[in-house]
């Protein structure tokens, strides 16, 4: 289908942008990447009367790190994580999770801060932000203000952010020495949405003992979820492997998945348990800088 009309407008700066979204209130929508929005204009899910595209204000692609962050700007786009250096050597399980997302036509374009912008529990970088700890930061004709991610979506394809206000950053806390993460996905063909997908990051100690731990879930509830029980349940413990059972265990128990095409909620709470193992031994494989074992 072809979308309704819209009037476009191309902002050259931060600031003429946050203007125009105060100016034309909420019928105006963002653009940056544009591979959930334009796909929802098409359906006719979506027909904004505006349409504010932020892709020629300079300055926003960044991937950089400072003040114990790595920092990634409202136009960075998914290749340009799955191929930063940085992101290889530090986050793992950020490159693991732009490696799932679509498909590298949609990954040219889309951004991360779209992917998290967007609301939607299907998507993949909500649950990798959620073991991360990240923060937002939400610019807006007020200034900026930061929003911790377990905050920042509060139902379904429903953000913190309010319509005059633009995701300009994720801020993602460096991680100390001897830390790990990983970020697995089911899908049912290449590129596909995520049956289930879960995010762990984990520290250990000198001792191995686990000191934090973050536990992400894609798609098995309204919004992401932040498996809260599992991550407490880590901490203080040693990664045995009953550990690693009863915390996927946990981690299971927390989603609240629903029959649907790509399966029951019964097969879907399983598939949780089973990429949560998994999830956790590939993250402590990583943090105790050992090859990859047997997942
Ligand atoms: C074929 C296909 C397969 C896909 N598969 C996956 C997948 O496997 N996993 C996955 O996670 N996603 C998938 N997606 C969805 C898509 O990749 C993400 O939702 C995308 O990353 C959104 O980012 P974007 O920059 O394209 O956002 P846009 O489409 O431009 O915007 C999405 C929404 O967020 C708002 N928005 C965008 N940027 C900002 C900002 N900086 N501040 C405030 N609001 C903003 C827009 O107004 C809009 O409401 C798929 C999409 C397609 C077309």
């Amino acid at each position: 289908m072809i979308p309704r009309t819209f009037e476009y407008f191309s902002p050259q700066t931060l600031d003429e942008a946050l203007s125009l979204l105060q100016k034309l209130g909420p019928e105006a929508k963002l653009l940056s990447g544009g591979q959930s929005l334009i796909p929802m204009m098409k359906l006719r899910l979506l027909s904004p009367q505006y349409i504010v595209d932020i892709n020629r204000i300079p300055g926003l692609d960044y991937i950089s790190e400072s003040d114990g962050h790595l920092k990634i700007g409202a136009l960075a786009r998914e290749y340009e994580l799955e191929n930063s250096e940085l992101v290889k050597s530090k986050f793992p399980i950020l490159a693991d999770t732009a490696k799932v997302i679509a498909d590298p036509l949609v990954r040219g374009q889309a951004t991360v801060c779209g992917n998290l912008a967007h609301g939607d529990p299907a998507n993949d970088h909500p649950a990798t932000m959620l073991a991360l700890g990240a923060t937002v930061v939400a610019t807006g004709p007020n200034g900026r203000r930061e929003i911790a991610i377990e905050d920042f979506f509060p139902g379904l394809f429903t953000t913190a952010l309010n319509a005059e206000e633009i995701l300009t950053e994720v801020r993602i806390p460096l991680p100390p020495p001897s830390s790990g993460g990983a970020y697995l996905k089911l899908e049912r063909k290449v590129g596909d949405f995520a049956t289930a997908g879960v995010a762990v990051q984990l520290t250990l100690d000198d001792g191995g003992i686990c000191r934090r731990s973050g536990v992400g879930l894609t798609n098995v509830g309204l919004t992401p979820i932040k498996a809260k029980q599992a991550e407490a349940f880590l901490v203080g413990k040693t990664l045995d492997d009953a550990t690693v059972k009863q915390a996927a265990g946990l981690a299971a128990s927390e989603s609240q998945p629903m029959d649907d095409i790509r399966g029951s909620a019964d097969y879907k709470r399983d598939l949780v348990r089973v990429l949560a193992a998994r999830a956790l031994a590939r993250a402590l494989d990583r943090a105790l800088d050992r090859p990859k074992g047997g997942v």
